[in-house]
């Protein structure tokens, strides 16, 4: 292998990151560069082990290199890594489709593949539209979101999203959609109530808004939106793309308030966080809307070219067996009550934490912002990353969200070390202006 310094110099020479301002890449220390992982840690071409903090990005389930699903794909692999659905059919894509819909809440009963969770927003969104034309309706074009979104980086995605930061720089490509303040069903009914012949769908992150800062919507909200939804006959578009997969301590941020919606959008945790797979769930209600004759042109017009990818499907199989193996939700209970219990004692007092969202395995720390412009949430990830945990901040909002796998001895250490990382990357701060 290629020495570390050298692979880290062609990284800089070559790569542009995600959400990354490549200035400071570039001249910051040198990046960690990810060598092998085992279970819920990560390891490093140095050596250095650290906690994954926030799943790889929030899509890890079962931790890394489970044999159950490293054993599937390496089978799945044996017999073809890929081969499309447009106009062909695979057991995996079939399985997990059948898998999906049995944990899935009641009443969803078809899926359409694609391969991140962006897509599967596209296409709920466009199936939504789509729907709606086909029944004459042709005034029902527009979309409900809420404000502090996000649903994905592509453009129908950005358009449904809230967050200025990513977002308002792209408005002169977007269509434009109406924001309900979030948690608050009052001002989605007068939006309703003004624009709701005209909208054909709302789209919600059920329970959690994740990049937008893990802001908790209200017990009861959601079962209010759909209600509010179905009373003004609009359709309801649940993104369970971070939320998904027991991430909120149920398979479905939706099963804690008993909610169907018309679509639901799945990804990240689908695979178990190993390959990119996401998936648009249906009903049949909104799949016999697409059905006719070729020449009455009702097809949905959409696909991807590894839509439903073999061996992304086969992962998929096997994170969903993995739950009922390993009874994942069932041992996931006491692990949140232990975390909430941690964040209380340890992150809570802090004299530099504003507040502490917690919801299941998705944890917002809230910093008081510092008095001298400093990002001190990406301060804190650094600071975390010399005591061997990975995570990774939203502006000032410190983001935990570790393997649903976690053991009770790592989870303690992630919050120690995050606590730790804290007090020193905000220590000796000024006091924040009143
Ligand atoms: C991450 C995320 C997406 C986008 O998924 P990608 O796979 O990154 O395209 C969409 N919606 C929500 C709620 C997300 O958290």
């Amino acid at each position: 292998m290629r020495i570390p310094a050298e692979l880290a110099a062609a990284d800089r020479r070559h790569l542009w990151h995600p959400f990354t301002q490549q200035r400071s890449w570039e001249s910051d220390e040198p990046p960690i560069v990810i060598d092998h992982a085992e279970g819920t840690t990560l390891y490093d071409i140095y050596g250095n082990a650290y906690i994954d903090g926030v799943s790889s990005l929030w899509c890890n389930v079962h931790g890394h290199r489970e044999p159950a699903i490293d054993g599937a794909v390496k089978a799945q692999l044996d017999r073809v890594a890929h081969s499309t659905m447009l106009g062909l059919s695979h057991a995996p894509g079939i399985e997990l489709a059948e898998r999906l819909l049995a944990v899935a809440p009641p009443g969803l009963s078809r899926v359409f593949y694609s391969d991140s969770g962006s897509t599967a927003v596209e296409i709920a969104l466009k199936m939504a539209f789509q729907w709606w034309a086909q029944r004459g309706e042709t005034e029902r074009t527009g979309f409900i979101c809420l404000e502090n979104a996000y649903h994905g980086d592509t453009l129908g995605a950005v358009s449904v999203g809230g967050i200025d930061l990513f977002h308002s720089l792209y408005r002169p490509l977007l269509f434009d959609a109406w924001q309900a303040r979030a948690g608050d069903a009052g001002h989605l009914e007068e939006l309703l109530d003004e624009h709701g012949p005209r909208v054909a769908a709302l789209i919600i992150e059920p329970l959690v808004q994740g990049a937008g800062g893990m802001l908790m919507q209200p017990e009861g909200y959601l079962r209010r939106v759909r209600e509010l939804c179905d009373a003004h006959s609009v359709l309801l578009i649940c993104d369970e793309v971070a939320t998904g997969l027991g991430r909120t301590g149920a398979m479905f941020a939706c099963d804690h308030e008993n909610v169907t919606p018309d679509l639901m959008c799945v990804g990240k945790g689908l695979t178990g966080g190993y390959l990119p797979l996401a998936a648009t769930l249906t009903t049949e209600r909104i799949y016999d809307g697409f059905l006719g004759d070729y020449e009455d042109f009702r097809t949905f017009f959409h696909g991807h070219t590894y839509t439903g990818n073999p061996l992304a499907c086969a992962a998929g199989i096997a994170t969903l067996e993995l739950f009922e193996h390993k009874r994942t939700l069932a041992r996931l209970q006491p692990k949140i009550e232990l975390l909430t219990r941690l964040l209380t004692q340890r992150i809570g007092p802090l004299p530099a934490v504003a507040d502490v969202r917690q919801r299941g395995f998705m944890v917002g720390i809230e910093l008081i912002p510092s008095a001298d412009g400093n990002r001190v949430g990406h301060q804190v990830t650094l600071a975390a990353r010399a005591r061997g945990a990975i995570i990774r901040p939203l502006g000032d909002v410190v983001v935990l969200m570790p393997p649903l796998a976690i053991s009770d001895g790592e989870l303690r250490r992630l919050v120690t070390i995050t606590a730790s990382a804290i007090a020193e990357a905000t220590s000796g701060r000024l006091p924040a202006a009143a």
